[in-house]
């Protein structure tokens, strides 16, 4: 028994040893779990919009942290271990919103799950990632047939293109 708890402890290092390091490689921060006061949070009205990229986007709320407008990205459901990189990528598109709207780079960016919140450091690399998503979804949007970019068979079952998608798992 001792030696099976061992082997899933070994397995469980090894296999989040190998999402930071993929992690890395891709230049997305992993977040730090912060503590935020919901109640100096002030609600979003209208979208933000980049006219140079063609970008708008909605976050939660934006804080005004010493002298930086911070966007916060709230999740209903309750924290994974690290941040799924689809949530970094979407907080990441509202931070380069704030820096084209205000005009100052926000420092990080802040998911706050059900029962936690973590900072994302919006990094060089971090915009960088975020700067060739958009030229690839760009890239994609006059062809006619994209491959599906996932082995998700949750994601397509609950997807509205199921019925006219020929990729659907
Ligand atoms: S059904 Fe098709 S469009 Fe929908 S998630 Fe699956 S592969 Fe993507």
């Amino acid at each position: 028994m001792l030696l099976l708890a061992l082997v899933f402890l070994i397995l469980a290092l090894f296999l989040f040893w190998q999402s930071s390091r993929q992690r890395r490689a891709a230049g997305l921060p992993s977040g730090r779990i912060v503590y935020t006061d919901t109640r100096a949070w002030g609600k979003v009205e209208k979208p933000l919009y980049d006219p140079d990229l063609r970008l708008t986007g909605k976050p939660d709320y934006l804080v005004e942290r010493n002298g930086h407008i911070i966007p916060v990205e709230v999740k209903s459901g309750r924290a994974p271990r690290a941040p799924y990189d689809s949530h970094i990528l979407q907080l990441a598109a509202y931070c380069y919103l704030a820096e084209k709207t205000f005009g100052k780079r926000p420092p990080y960016g802040i998911l706050h799950y059900a029962n936690r919140d973590f900072a994302v450091d919006y990094t060089p690399a971090l915009r960088a990632a975020l700067l060739d998503v958009i030229a690839e979804m760009r890239r994609d949007e006059h062809r006619t047939n994209v491959d599906r970019s996932h082995e998700d068979a949750r994601r397509c079952l609950g997807c509205g293109f199921r019925h006219h998608c020929d990729q659907a798992i």
